[in-house]
């Protein structure tokens, strides 16, 4: 893709969310956007970053340290979005300023520990898992209220919200229906006494039901960078 089609497309992207915020009564600022650039070059991230987006995703370690290198010169603010195994939480406390998928004690500790002390604390949301499905990651609903008490005390982290990956479903209603209980999720969290702000719910299919539902910060890739190869 020339970098002309990259802008075009990032451009495209930002005004499906404000158009979407403003249906909704919302401001288009309401609404952050995490530019998901796995399976994707530089040199890619850099034409968008250079279009004057500053917020990107990556959800694998080994693709995204070579990236760190070759983008060192831009102030970009990386956000984690993959599956975190246990052994490989170093990297990511030293790397990212947010992580999306924290859905196990377990991990959340080793970030806050592994956190180096002159970074500030890393932005976390605890991933939901709406329907059971295996191998997607994610807490139970039940189990999230625990979760987030557990996590909000930790030292070196800041709970900022929750995160889901919702499955395809037929029709904007049903879409945002789902999208509706991450929300009602949060207002119950809030009511216990935290105090989060973010709503990380919406990708390229269905960042409008996202959006309608309170969506805050939306994670794009392919409506921006085109298709990737997988892994
Ligand atoms: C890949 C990915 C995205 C981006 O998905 P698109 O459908 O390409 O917009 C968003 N969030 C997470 C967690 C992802 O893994």
């Amino acid at each position: 893709m020339t970098s002309n089609d990259l802008t075009g497309r990032f451009t495209d992207a930002r005004k499906r969310i404000a158009s979407a915020a403003s249906q909704w009564g919302r401001s288009p600022e309401s609404v952050q956007l995490v530019a998901i650039s796995k399976g994707h070059p530089a040199d890619a991230i850099r034409t968008v970053a250079t279009a004057g987006q500053r917020d990107f995703g990556e959800n694998y370690l080994q693709e995204v340290l070579p990236k760190f290198e070759a983008l060192r010169d831009l102030p970009l603010v990386w956000h984690f979005t993959g599956q975190i195994q246990s052994n490989k939480t170093r990297p990511i406390a030293e790397h990212f300023a947010w992580v999306h998928t924290v859905d196990r004690e377990k991990i959340a500790a080793r970030l806050s520990e592994q956190r180096p002390a002159d970074a500030a604390p890393i932005n976390v949301c605890i991933q939901v898992s709406l329907e059971d499905e295996p191998g997607k990651g994610g807490v139970p609903v039940a189990e999230v209220a625990a979760l987030a008490a557990k996590i909000a005390v930790m030292p070196r982290l800041r709970l900022r919200g929750l995160m889901a990956i919702p499955p395809p479903r037929d029709t904007f209603g049903e879409q945002k229906a789902l999208f509706d209980r991450m929300s009602a999720l949060l207002r119950d969290l809030n009511d216990k006494g935290l105090q989060l702000d973010t709503l990380s719910m919406g990708m390229s299919d269905d960042l409008e039901a996202a959006v309608a539902a309170g969506s805050t910060l939306v994670r794009i890739g392919t409506a921006i960078f085109g298709e990737r190869n997988r892994g």
